[in-house]
């Protein structure tokens, strides 16, 4: 396993000086991506099959109904589409997220791309599939689960881990329990359960020609 100095990870150094709670982020999903990237050529060997998600590639993000988000990646979420979102993906998933019903596709879909994909969730980044691309409404976990990829736990939880301060869990003895009793899993709201009209008023509130709050 790499360490921090090792790994590739996304930098927003102005924002991060700002939002402590961002480089928690940004650092566990480098942690996140080095182990899928891990696992899929550990699995690609094994299964002598290929990976099958590439761009363009979306039946899963309007398949599935129930994917796990973390209050951090919440957080993370709100600022990414607050100040980072631009046209015309900005309009586009506005209208998205003011319509969104509890329990329709997620609403980040935007022409069959992801529009927060450097901050998507971990659970969006480990829901990896071998061999072929799923059919629309298809769920491999259900029809082949032999080609989705196991994550390695041992990344998932080293990045569960670093997220532990901002839920305020800072010592090492600590940390080891919370992971052990997978505290940070008791916190998970379903990503389409969620009210998103919040956050397409939000987007309102925020200049991004210059990059400012309004209020
Ligand atoms: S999980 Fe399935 S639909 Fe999603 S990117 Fe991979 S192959 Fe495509
Ligand atoms: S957050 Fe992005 S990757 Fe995850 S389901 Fe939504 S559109 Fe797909």
């Amino acid at each position: 396993m790499k360490n921090e100095k090792e790994l590739m990870r996304l930098c927003f150094p102005g924002d991060e000086a700002r939002l402590p709670w961002l480089s928690l982020l940004l650092h566990a999903y480098a942690v996140i991506d080095n182990g899928v990237a891990e696992a899929v050529k550990v699995e690609e060997k094994k299964k002598k099959a290929r990976l099958a998600c590439a761009k363009g590639c979306s039946a899963c993000c309007s398949t599935h109904k129930d994917i796990p988000v973390y209050p951090l990646e919440l957080v993370g979420l709100y600022w990414f589409v607050v100040e980072k979102t631009l046209p015309p993906v900005r309009e586009a998933l506005k209208g998205q997220l003011l319509k969104h019903e509890k329990g329709a596709p997620c609403p980040f879909l935007i022409n069959n791309a992801c529009s927060v994909h450097l901050l998507r969730p971990v659970a969006c980044r480990q829901f990896n599939v071998f061999s072929k691309p799923c059919a629309e409404n298809e769920d491999p976990f259900y029809t082949r689960r032999k080609d989705v990829l196991i994550p390695i736990e041992n990344y998932t939880n080293q990045a569960f881990s670093i997220m532990l301060p901002f839920y305020g869990i800072t010592d090492e003895i600590a940390k080891a329990r919370a992971i052990k009793n997978r505290l940070i899993h008791t916190q998970a709201r379903i990503l389409q359960e969620c009210n998103w009209k919040e956050l397409a008023i939000r987007m309102d509130n925020f200049d991004f020609t210059r990059n400012q709050h309004l209020r």
